[in-house]
């Protein structure tokens, strides 16, 4: 039996011999021109065409290119922006996940993390950086 698999893995392996091969930045381009393809189909905009040909073009430019040393440049810049632009969407998740602690910003710029209280309602916390009483509104409490 033929293993096309292996086949098309050494085949692909050649073909990026030596050249960028898919990398962060252009599968973010990838989902990218996805987007562009189902917009098109909805707004009959020259833009949206336009846009599509120059981001094919740069996936193919990068994916082919021999240049590594400025292609994995470019992907560290585009990493950099991304961990910039989720990194403080992922404490907030992480703090809405976290189902046993409550979270207060004190006016000294700590976040301070209390466990849930037995009851609902106000709780005060002393801020273990300025010293300050900080007042949390508990709307959760702890399960017994
Ligand atoms: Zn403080």
């Amino acid at each position: 039996m033929i293993n096309y698999k292996d086949i098309f893995k050494s085949l692909y392996n050649r073909a990026i011999m030596g050249r960028n091969g898919i990398d962060d930045l252009i599968k973010f381009q990838f989902y990218f021109l996805i987007i562009l393809v189902i917009l098109d189909i909805f707004l009959d905009s020259y833009i949206v065409g336009l846009l599509q040909l120059i981001t094919m073009i740069i996936i193919g430019y990068r994916f082919m290119s021999k240049d590594m040393y400025k292609r994995v440049k470019e992907n560290q810049i585009f990493n950099n922006i991304r961990y910039g632009l989720i990194s403080p969407f992922k404490n907030i998740i992480r703090r809405i996940k976290d189902r046993k602690h409550l979270y207060k910003k004190c006016s000294c710029g700590t976040t301070i993390k209390t466990p849930l209280p037995k009851k609902c309602g106000i709780k005060h916390t002393t801020c273990p950086n300025c010293g300050k009483r900080n007042r949390i509104i508990a709307l959760r409490k702890k399960k017994i």
